[in-house]
């Protein structure tokens, strides 16, 4: 097959150069080439789809430096690179705010590249533009709607959870015991929802790389405890007893919330996936210079083929030995991430029929 590598006799520089020039001339993207060698390294060929982006005429754009696209808005760190990389003839991918020739805004993901002569000399740049305006807009939207679901939908959820929790607890007074039951249920499917809501939140904090770490000294113990109580309830409606073995007198540099978070969620799925009246333990023991947390549960257990897959966002198994259970499918996709962001590891040991152990291991003190 021929290749633009490998020309042979039909391939003459010629057709080559014809070729190569309508390619450019036909691309979406808007290409310009220019000269360094010349002051202030301007534009020496800029394709169609340039001008259809900008706006400017081939008369306005060629002979001129790329800078005319800033408008005002020079200050940006990413015209400095842009200009650095130049400077050093090396290729950068970036994204800038520029202008069209009528003023209006684009977002321009710019990828340049030197072109080099036969001896490495750097002759000409090329610079190839993207109009990603559209998908700015769309993170935008995306962004706003998750504020909206955390201003919105968040924050009148956990009123109403905490109102029935005061209800339910009695704070506010005998209710008779049918009212009761029915605050039970629905503060339990207020807890569920804004579980739900918390994850869709982590999620996109997540996918963002904004899930920050807030550590500090912390005693397994005592984040075991709290688990616990927090989780008693629930434990008890699914009659499931369970154990703690704390084998550690040492602390561990964590951010605690974030750990709180991550039993939570392995130990409220062995409570879902556990069959009423089995027991689940929560162990914590010291192994050098690392803290090693399981989660021991009677369940259905995870067949060797989906372990890895649990991980996974949004991801449920659906095997007929698990009943559909509610859930995001987030959960241990959130907690592996907070484990390795502190430089630990999360992982099961299981076998179909025979239980679960979700386990995972933390430095006593982060990796920075
Ligand atoms: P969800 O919020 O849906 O529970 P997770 O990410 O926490 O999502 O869990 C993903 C899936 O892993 C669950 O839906 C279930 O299929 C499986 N799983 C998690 N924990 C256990 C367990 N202890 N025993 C059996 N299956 C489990």
């Amino acid at each position: 097959m021929e290749t633009m590598n490998e020309p042979n006799k039909s391939w003459h520089s010629q057709e080559r150069l014809k070729i190569l020039e309508r390619a450019v001339q036909s691309a979406r993207n808007g290409i310009v080439i220019t000269d360094p060698k010349l002051p202030d390294n301007p534009i020496v060929y800029a394709n169609p789809a340039f001008s259809e982006l900008t706006g400017y005429s081939q008369a306005e754009i060629v002979g001129h430096n790329c800078r005319f696209l800033q408008g005002a808005d020079c200050n940006q760190s990413e015209i400095a690179e842009v200009r650095s990389a130049i400077a050093e003839g090396r290729s950068l991918m970036t994204i800038l705010r520029n202008y069209r020739k009528d003023g209006t805004l684009f977002w321009n993901e710019l990828s340049i590249a030197p072109v080099h002569d036969d001896e490495g000399t750097v002759i000409n740049f090329i610079g190839v533009q993207n109009d990603i305006t559209a998908r700015k807009e769309s993170d935008r939207r995306v962004s706003e709607f998750y504020s909206m679901v955390s201003h919105e939908l968040r924050t009148p959820l956990s009123s109403v959870r905490a109102s029935l929790g005061l209800i339910d607890e009695g704070s506010a007074g005998d209710i008779p015991s049918g009212a009761k039951r029915l605050v039970t249920i629905a503060l339990q499917n207020a807890e569920r929802l804004l579980k739900l809501v918390d994850d869709i939140l982590d999620f996109k904090k997540m996918e963002t790389g904004n899930l920050d770490l807030n550590t500090a000294i912390v005693e397994p113990d005592i984040i075991v405890t709290s688990v616990l109580s927090s989780l008693s309830q629930l434990a008890a409606n699914a009659d499931i007893q369970v154990i703690k073995q704390i084998n550690t007198r040492k602390s561990l540099c964590a951010d605690s919330d974030r750990i709180l978070q991550v039993l939570i969620n392995l130990i409220a799925n062995a409570i879902k996936f556990s069959p009423r009246g089995s027991r689940i333990t929560v162990a914590v023991k010291d192994v050098g210079k690392s803290m090693h947390f399981a989660v021991t549960d009677e369940g259905p257990g995870i067949a060797e083929k989906d372990k890895e897959k649990l991980f996974l966002k949004f991801h449920q198994l659906d095997s007929s030995d698990t009943r559909p259970k509610p859930g995001s499918g987030l959960g241990l996709a959130i907690s592996k991430t907070i484990v390795e962001l502190h430089g630990g590891t999360i992982g099961v040991d299981s076998a179909v029929g025979n239980g679960s152990t979700f386990w995972f291991i933390l430095p006593l003190v982060p990796k920075s």
